[in-house]
């Protein structure tokens, strides 16, 4: 089976972020698929194909990219981010596998692009310099005591956290319970970033503490770094501050 199906991350906005690697696969591709806001990042090519999708119809996009490839035709099926970050490869490879045999023989590559809790932590300096996590905050795939445990344990243990997918209509209270739970493990000066849509023109980076964290800065645009207690705020005259966490790291002391 001749069937090519490329999984490509577009970065978190800024096009110079995307990879020239990206940039090949998208131009190789007969038709594109993916989530709207995605595919108008990307300039229409003639002979090219779209089909938009509901950003939740996730498998169903799997499916619909997975069914062209296999007529022989080089499908790309585009994510925000990297495609492997809470994102569109693992719903492709979860159909592959429960999917027609003919679907194995797909020539299916994953492209790589910058994720947003690198974009962001990049943007405030290097609050990802020791060992660290990422939790998506959404609750549509996993129970909300799940998501508590992960969050204790986490932060418990000294890892920095960045969360994805903080807030959402469907989900407004989310990320209050969250930082009150954080609250219960780690000091009140724990740095905290929050950064919105970074990479576009509406960016916005704001750096405060988990005493002084509310829920209402972050929409869904948004990825929190939460610090461990070894991450410091480093302030400058008229500059933003530097937030990092060092590299070495002496005992748990959360
Ligand atoms: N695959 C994506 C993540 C998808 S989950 C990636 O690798 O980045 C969607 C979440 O990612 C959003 O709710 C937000 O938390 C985060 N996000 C995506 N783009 C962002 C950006 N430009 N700035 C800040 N956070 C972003």
């Amino acid at each position: 089976m001749s069937g090519r199906l490329a999984v490509i991350g577009l970065g978190p906005g800024d096009a110079r972020w995307l990879t020239p690697e990206a940039e090949a696969a998208l131009t190789a591709a007969d038709a594109l698929f993916g989530y709207g806001p995605y595919l108008d990042r990307i300039p229409h090519r003639a002979g090219q194909t779209r089909h938009v999708s509901d950003n939740r119809e996730e498998a169903a996009r799997a499916c619909a990219a997975l069914e062209h490839a296999a007529t022989g035709a080089h499908a790309a099926l585009v994510s925000g981010g990297d495609p492997g970050v809470f994102a569109m490869a693992a719903a492709v490879c979860g159909e592959i596998e429960a999917g027609p045999d003919a679907w194995r023989e797909l020539d299916v590559t994953v492209v790589p692009g910058i994720t947003a809790m690198l974009a962001v932590a990049a943007r405030a300096g290097a609050p990802l310099g020791h060992d660290f996590c990422a939790i998506s905050l959404s609750d549509n795939l996993k129970p909300w005591s799940l998501i508590e445990r992960r969050l204790d344990a986490a932060s418990q243990a000294g890892f920095v956290i960045a969360l994805y997918n903080p807030v959402s209509k469907a989900r407004p209270w989310q990320l209050a319970a969250a930082l009150d739970r954080l609250r219960k493990h780690l000091p009140s000066a724990t740095p905290i970033v929050f950064g919105r849509a970074v990479g576009r023109p509406d960016e916005r980076v704001q750096v405060t503490t988990l005493e002084k964290a509310e829920a209402s800065a972050a929409d869904m645009a948004t990825l929190l770094i939460i610090g461990s207690a070894e991450t410091r705020i480093v302030p400058r005259g008229g500059l933003p501050p530097l937030v990092y966490t060092p590299r070495a790291a002496r005992s748990v002391s959360a």
